[in-house]
């Protein structure tokens, strides 16, 4: 089970330090000038004024379903093919509130933890680094402590945090940074209706199409909460979910500060990267002139000789469809079943990365 918010909070009151100011304002460049060492940028950005060209909906408000786009984006998939299982509706406290309710069947991961083509373990001796619920005001001195060691990780950002801090999104992607959605508001997910999930999903999606010129395919439920119904609905979509993994978050300060006290130690036995990396997916991205780098060699780049998909990468505008596919995006990426992967949770070759884990386990959101 995860965490609640509530206890969340009450972790944040422990944090001594003053909220970062490496945080950049609104619309600076990519390359925050507070930060001399920032590499770089590795992939180009689409031009940004500073403020935001799409109508995007209500912060940290579940997205609606009545507006054109939205309408759009639900015309361009068949949700006749999504499974019926119940909206699952969840207590005030974060719990469902009618757990024995969930049909076995729906491979509901909240109630029995159930997976289902979700991706869970990078290969043997390789941490997938993956951080959770930014771009937040804390963020820049992760990313800045992350140039450090130029290392690269999975971000799955907040839709609206994303409109809320879009200098801190475009460092990020500039930087190489593999990105990835972690819906609109924050809600369990299999709370949301189809439409709704479909538009947490899209108009994330879009805000970082409209900031970073590429679109994401890669997918982590909050609370880890996901079904087979949720996860029918992110295949049509062309994204795949990721499930536990390893997990940080760059939400609060003490968060923050957290993984830039472990990283070093669990760099110390493991191989860090980003979750498309140790899944050697060069291309996690809709526009696969893009490439992000992997554990078998890929380099970080952008061709201008893109054979496949998008042809609106370079397009800011918000009012494209923001790239919706029919492609599961799954294919390469089943990890379950073979020995030679495993969990890097249970390996006890290092205690202080197992600690690490164990602290984003309880950080779950
Ligand atoms: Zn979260």
């Amino acid at each position: 089970m995860y965490l609640k918010l509530s206890v969340i909070a009450a972790l944040a009151t422990f944090a001594t330090a003053a909220p970062s100011t490496t945080t950049t304002a609104a619309g600076a460049p990519a390359a925050p000038s507070s930060s001399p060492s920032v590499p770089a940028s590795l992939i180009p950005l689409p031009a940004f004024s500073g403020t935001l060209v799409g109508v995007y909906p209500p912060q940290d408000k579940t997205a609606p379903t009545d507006t054109p786009l939205v309408k759009q984006w639900l015309q361009e998939l068949n949700l006749t093919a999504i499974p019926t299982w119940p909206v699952v509706p969840f207590t005030a406290a974060g719990d469902p509130q009618n757990p024995t309710a969930i049909p076995a069947a729906s491979c509901d991961w909240t109630e029995t933890n159930c997976i289902n083509k979700d991706l869970t373990t990078c290969p043997l001796g390789v941490w997938g680094l993956t951080y959770d619920d930014g771009p937040t005001e804390f963020s820049g001195k992760l990313y800045d402590f992350l140039d450090t060691t130029d290392q690269k990780a999975t971000l799955f950002y907040i839709g609206s945090n994303v409109i809320q801090n879009p200098a801190l999104a475009r460092r990020a992607c500039g930087a190489g940074h593999h990105i990835a959605v972690h819906t609109w508001s924050h809600n369990p997910s299999t709370s949301l209706t189809n439409e709704q999930f479909v538009a947490e999903v899209k108009y994330t999606e879009m805000a970082i199409k409209e900031l970073c010129g590429f679109t994401p395919t890669y997918f982590r439920p909050p609370y880890g909460d996901i079904d087979d119904r949720i996860r029918s609905l992110l295949w049509a979509m062309g994204y795949t979910s990721t499930g536990h993994m390893t997990l940080e978050h760059e939400l609060y300060q003490n968060t923050v500060d957290a993984a830039i006290a472990n990283l070093p130690k669990v760099q110390a036995t493991w191989k860090t990267m980003p979750v498309s990396a140790c899944m050697n997916d060069a291309h996690p991205y809709k526009e696969k002139n893009i490439t992000l780098a992997t554990m078998d060699g890929a380099k970080t780049g952008v061709t201008n000789n893109s054979t496949t998909s998008s042809t609106a990468a370079a397009s800011a505008s918000s009012t494209a469809s923001a790239g919706s596919s029919t492609a599961s995006g799954s294919v390469s990426h089943s990890t379950t079943g073979s020995g030679a992967v495993v969990n890097v949770a249970v390996s006890s070759v290092a205690v202080l990365a197992v600690a690490a884990v164990t602290l984003g386990q309880m950080m779950l959101l």
